[in-house]
């Protein structure tokens, strides 16, 4: 049986940022069940990279179990994105940030992230076994023991630590579907209830018949509850697509982090602001003109042109027809939420292993020398950079904890 010092299992994000950061190299195993590692690292924000963002705080995050440690602002504030991009630029990236803070590498090429860890990795030495399933995780003396499953049958390796770098349930394409939480709760962790974020969301039909394919710009709202009950989760601006079970776009991605946890729990409802740029008082002005222009238009056809024509067609359908009420409808095109399009089409999984199960450094409570990085953790960020911030972050506290540096020391 191999013997090392550390086992990764899992050659995402957090595994490989971990084992680029971990002082030993040699004695560093990835095991990773993909055909290769950093597959999800490459393809992330639709190819470009989006690593971190500007307006980097734990307000970005959430999580369901308690922090009693502080664990995740700890994280930010010894290895925030700073940190992170000095890390990466002294690998010799050079990243960059949009208008909207989101940080990218300046080639606008994810691969390039997963290439820099990957030569790093090779430079030091670390062993990355690559289509090597990870089915099984015991103790055994003073370390753990892995049975992973290869093309060549089962394989043994043993090390004095393991760092869960598995992911969550999302995005199963990546091999990321949920089945490596066995390996954690074979300690005795608990999971909180995992839901899947950054992802497409279904509305009640009828409310947007004829409008699969129209995108559109919009300031997006969330609600939960109804009536008096009734209260704003948070707002998005950016594109609204139709699609025939909901919608989807990126402000619909954006959002979905702020209400997945909720569906079937509580009503949760949209409101779409069309011409956000345009006020009331003008729309309204201009329906108007238009109404006294061609009395005999039909009611469907007074807001084309303002808005999208199959979208003006809903928005008479869904008012009373009058410029006002088609002006209101434009501002407030409401949608129920009826569910989500699930851990298939999800970017991230919401919930994972409660943070007071581990220590300041990410170290099992339960199982000392096992550790956890990344999504499967109960830690998930909102859309823009958080997520891959957070595999950064939470690999490079493991990585202090195994090395023995303190949070004094690295500051
Ligand atoms: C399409 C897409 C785009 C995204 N874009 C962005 C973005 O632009 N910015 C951002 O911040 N976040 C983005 N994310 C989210 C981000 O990629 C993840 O949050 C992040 O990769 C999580 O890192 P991780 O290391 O925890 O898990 P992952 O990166 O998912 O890695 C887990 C790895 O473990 C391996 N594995 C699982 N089980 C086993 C096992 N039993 N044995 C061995 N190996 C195993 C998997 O094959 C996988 O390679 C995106 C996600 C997706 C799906």
């Amino acid at each position: 049986m191999n013997g090392y010092g550390t086992i990764i299992v899992g050659g995402g994000a957090s595994g490989l940022f971990c084992a680029a950061a971990l002082k030993g190299g040699k004695d560093v195993l990835v095991l990773e069940r993909g055909e290769r590692a950093g597959r999800k690292l490459s393809a992330t924000g639709n190819g470009q990279g989006n690593v971190s963002n500007l307006h980097m705080s734990a307000d970005h995050y959430f999580h369901q179990s308690g922090d009693s440690r502080g664990v995740l602002s700890r994280g930010l504030a010894l290895h925030g994105r700073e940190d992170m991009l000095a890390f990466l630029e002294g690998l010799g990236g050079l990243f960059v940030a949009d208008g909207r803070g989101r940080v990218y590498p300046t080639g606008k090429q994810a691969s390039s992230v997963t290439d820099l860890l990957r030569f790093r990795l090779a430079e030091k030495g670390v062993r990355i076994a690559a289509g090597m399933r990870v089915r099984s995780l015991r103790r055994e003396a003073d370390g753990f023991v892995a049975e992973a499953e290869g093309a060549a049958g089962a394989e043994c390796f043993f090390a004095r630590r393991v760092v869960l770098c598995t992911g969550g349930s999302a995005a199963k394409n990546f091999g990321t579907d949920g089945s490596a939480y066995a390996l954690a709760t074979a300690f005795g962790h608990t999971l909180t209830p995992l839901y899947p974020s950054l992802v497409q969301l279904k509305t009640e039909r009828e409310a947007i018949r004829g409008l699969k394919g129209i995108r559109a710009e919009a300031r997006l709202s969330a609600f939960a509850g109804r009536g008096r009950e009734k209260r704003k989760l948070a707002e998005e601006r950016g594109d609204l697509i139709f699609t025939d079970y909901g919608v989807s776009g990126d402000a619909v991605f954006r959002l979905s982090a702020f209400l997945t946890d909720r569906l079937g729990k509580e009503e949760i409802s949209l409101s779409a602001e069309f011409l956000p740029d345009v006020s009331p008082e003008r729309l309204l002005r201009a329906l108007r003109r238009k109404r006294a222009a061609f009395p005999s238009l039909a009611d469907g056809e007074l807001a084309g042109g303002i808005v999208n024509n199959a979208l003006g067609r809903a928005i008479a359908r869904r008012s009373d027809g009058t410029p006002e009420g088609q002006a209101a409808r434009i501002k407030d095109f409401p949608l129920a939420v009826t569910g989500s399009l699930g851990f298939d089409g999800a970017q991230v999984t919401k919930g994972g292993i409660p943070l007071d199960e581990a220590d300041e450094n990410l170290q099992s409570r339960l199982a000392p020398g096992l550790y956890f990085a990344g999504e499967i953790l109960d830690v998930d960020g909102e859309c823009g950079g958080y997520n891959l911030q957070w595999a950064y972050s939470s690999a490079r506290l493991v990585a202090d904890g195994i090395d023995g540096i303190s949070g004094r020391q690295e500051r």
